[in-house]
């Protein structure tokens, strides 16, 4: 065990940066539900509980809301979403500071978090222009067939701690462009950081002028407030952003009502670094994507295959990079790993550790560091001698498991073989591996990469996942139309009526 310096008050901050970002006193304060910083373990506030009432309240104002905004031009709800990202780019350093305090990110990866709403909500206003609909051809003479597509109505938002706002903002900017409202349950581990984007997004509403009040509500809670949302009957689709448990309640309860699932769940990432990899760059492709964020990114590299040409050369590299990174207050510059999220976060981590050691597998690194009430932990390197059941399921810490591999069809089988199917990539220069690797029989996640590793995506793409990581995409591409509903029309302007497939029916 490392013992550190002891480090500053993380509630202190919270109290002072809460005020700047406009949270009313009253919200954070006097709560049943206490909020903890993982930086030092104190309490930095205490938040209100919904009740089931207080969320069907929220549903139905959010519906009410939702009556009117449809009626209004998607291009004009863009600039809703516009004032919002400007909102965001003036209070940049404090919500950042305010996820470095609740989630314990690295200052940068917490500026880097905002940066992300920041760009979601931009595309989302070039979207807002872009609510296209396909004009298909059609067998019958004078006839005009086409897809238009309509606002669908409140969206519930479930968002785990890890993206405590970035996550929230890939649905929220694109459902309101599509003419939808929100109601959003935050992770019960983060909730001051939602708080401060009602706050800034209400800045934004003000600024709007003629918005409909409850275009975006905070409902917070834990499980059961969750349930509320998934339950209630006005709303057609709940973004579900959590572990595959969650995701295994949260989908069935969704299908009883026919209502739609978008779920955003556990990841299990792999790369493979090939006998032609620029080991350079896969050093620090692999150290950011397995340690950053703690371990506690979802599509954070997990498992590593290497190729036995080069496992000699790139082992110990990789080993003294873990050596190097500083583990502390994520608010200290020079520190790349934070503290996990809280004590079952780190006594999770000690198991797998110790399931590993039983399953053969060498341990370096890892151990807890003390460092105020934070949990704080190295990360850990370990190298297996094969994939054993441990390896196959997703600890939400930062250890590496690491494997020799000697035939890419079998690395890739390995690297499928997994539960889950969120993000992976291949460290290559050989353009017949790189194309294997992303073709139809190679990676089967929703995210395959090549030289970068699998974490850290840009919003421009659609993101998410196969197999128990749900299959919902969410961000970029083409995703807004998760939150629209799609009509087929067909417009006849001549003076006969044919059927379609040639059948007769004369009366
Ligand atoms: P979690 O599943 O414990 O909680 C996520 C959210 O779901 C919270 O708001 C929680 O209150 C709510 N919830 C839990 N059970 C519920 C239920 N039965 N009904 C309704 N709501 C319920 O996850 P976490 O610990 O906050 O986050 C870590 C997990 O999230 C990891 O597995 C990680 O891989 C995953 N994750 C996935 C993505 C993605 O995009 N695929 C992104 C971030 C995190």
């Amino acid at each position: 065990m490392t013992v550190q310096t002891p480090i500053a008050s993380a509630a202190a901050e919270a109290g002072e940066v809460l005020n700047a970002l406009g949270v009313a006193d009253v919200l954070w304060t006097g709560g049943a539900r206490a909020v903890r910083s993982p930086i030092t373990g104190e309490t930095m506030a205490h938040v209100h509980d919904a009740s089931v009432a207080d969320v069907t309240a929220a549903v139905e104002a959010a519906h009410t809301a939702f009556l009117a905004w449809r009626n209004v031009p998607a291009p004009r709800r863009g600039e809703l979403v516009r004032l919002f990202g400007e909102e965001l780019r003036a209070a940049k350093a404090d919500l950042g500071a305010l996820v470095t305090l609740e989630a314990g990110k690295v200052t940068s990866e917490a500026l880097g978090e905002v940066q992300e709403m920041i760009d979601i909500c931009d595309f989302a206003v070039g979207v807002s222009r872009q609510l296209y609909g396909l004009t298909i051809a059609t067998e019958r003479p004078d006839h005009r067939m086409m897809e238009t597509w309509h606002p669908l109505g409140v969206v519930g938002v479930i968002s785990a701690f890890n993206f405590p706002v970035a996550v929230w903002c890939w649905n929220a900017a694109l459902a309101l462009i599509c003419g939808d409202t929100c109601v959003w349950k935050p992770s019960e581990k983060t909730p001051l950081t939602a708080l401060a984007v009602q706050a800034l997004f209400e800045r934004a509403v003000a600024r709007f002028g003629d918005a409909p009040a409850s275009l975006s509500a905070v409902v917070i809670g834990a499980r059961e407030v969750g349930e509320a949302l998934v339950d209630h009957p006005k709303v057609p689709l709940v973004s579900a952003t959590g572990s595959t448990a969650m995701g295994r309640a949260v989908g069935p309860r969704l299908a009883r009502r026919f209502a739609r699932a978008l779920l955003e769940l556990g990841g299990n990432n792999a790369a493979i670094v090939a006998p032609t990899a620029d080991l350079d760059l896969a050093i620090r492709g692999v150290a950011f994507a397995a340690m950053g964020t703690a371990g506690q990114r979802c599509t954070t590299l997990r498992r590593l295959f290497v190729h036995e040409s080069v496992y000699d050369a790139f082992l110990p590299r990789l080993k003294a990079a873990y050596a190097s990174v500083k583990v502390g207050d994520p608010r200290e510059a020079g520190v790349l790993v934070g503290p996990l999220i809280d004590q079952a976060a780190l006594m999770g981590m000690q198991r797998a550790l110790e399931d590993a050691r039983q399953a053969g597998g060498q341990v370096h690194g890892g151990g807890a560091v003390d460092l105020a009430q934070g949990c704080y932990a190295r990360p850990a390197l370990v190298e297996m001698p094969a994939q054993a059941d441990v390896v196959k399921r997703e600890t939400f810490a930062p250890i590496l498991y690491v494997m020799r591999y000697r035939d890419l069809d079998a690395a890739i089988a390995l690297q499928n073989d997994v539960p889950q199917g969120l993000s992976s990539s291949i460290f290559t220069n050989d353009m017949r591996e790189a194309e294997l690797f992303i073709s139809a029989r190679g990676s089967d996640c929703g995210i395959a990469n090549v030289n970068i590793g699998p974490s850290g995506a840009e919003i421009g793409g659609a993101f998410g996942g196969e197999k128990e990581t749900g299959g919902g995409r969410e961000s970029g591409s083409d995703s807004w139309k998760a939150y629209m509903r799609r009509a087929t029309n067909t417009l006849n302007y001549g003076k006969t009526l044919p059927l379609a497939q040639g059948v007769t029916f004369d009366v």
